[in-house]
């Protein structure tokens, strides 16, 4: 990829959760090495504190919805995210956390924290795709690490392919580019059969 042309960006995003799907990312560190030259990871809470602003190519979600802040916080992640991928069983159903779904929550905070007036949270705990439009899915609890490469790299490609096309259909008159255009259509077709 040429220095003046952005890299897509990829973006984790935690929430209520163990860690255990971050650990699983973290686990493919040679298979992103490889892509470090086409990809930016613009947050990874699990690797580094830093987080580039938006917006987010993919955002990767680990995590339940628990807490009135984080009920507002994943509309955020939304708004900035082109493709919104939850990863593991807390994304996708609320985790082991939503057993709080069949009692009173209250009763829990009483008997685990010392200070219950400090806490601040729903009655419920809900995967994501109960607050904001999720375009995939990843189940499992951890996610599959394969599957979850593949998650990445696929639109990762499809991308950079769709860049090229543009950047020659604006290069170059349309119909010179039309066989071109139909080659790398055809590529991405295979692509996403591969997968
Ligand atoms: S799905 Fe399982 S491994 Fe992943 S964050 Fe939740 S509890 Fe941890």
């Amino acid at each position: 990829m040429s220095e003046n042309q952005q890299k897509p960006k990829l973006a984790v995003w935690k929430f209520a959760s163990c860690d255990g799907c971050q650990l699983s990312l973290l686990d493919c560190e040679d298979e992103l090495l490889a892509l470090a030259d086409e990809i930016e990871i613009a947050n990874f809470p699990e690797a580094s504190r830093e987080v580039l602003p938006g917006p987010y190519e993919l955002s990767l979600v680990e995590g339940s919805i628990t807490t009135p802040h984080d009920a507002e916080r994943i509309k955020e992640v939304r708004a900035q995210s082109k493709f919104l991928v939850t990863i593991g069983a807390c994304a996708t159903s609320g985790g082991i956390q939503a057993l709080r779904n069949f009692k009173d929550v209250n009763e829990f905070i009483d008997i685990v924290y010392a200070n219950p007036e400090y806490i601040d949270t729903l009655e419920t705990s809900t995967g994501i795709a109960d607050h904001v439009h999720v375009d995939f899915e990843l189940r499992g609890c951890p996610i599959n690490k394969k599957q979850l490469l593949e998650l990445i790299t696929l639109p990762i490609m499809c991308m950079l392919i769709l860049n090229c096309v543009v950047v020659r259909l604006i290069k170059n008159s349309y119909s010179n580019s039309l066989p071109l255009f139909y080659r790398i259509e055809n590529q991405i077709l295979q692509l996403i059969a591969y997968v």
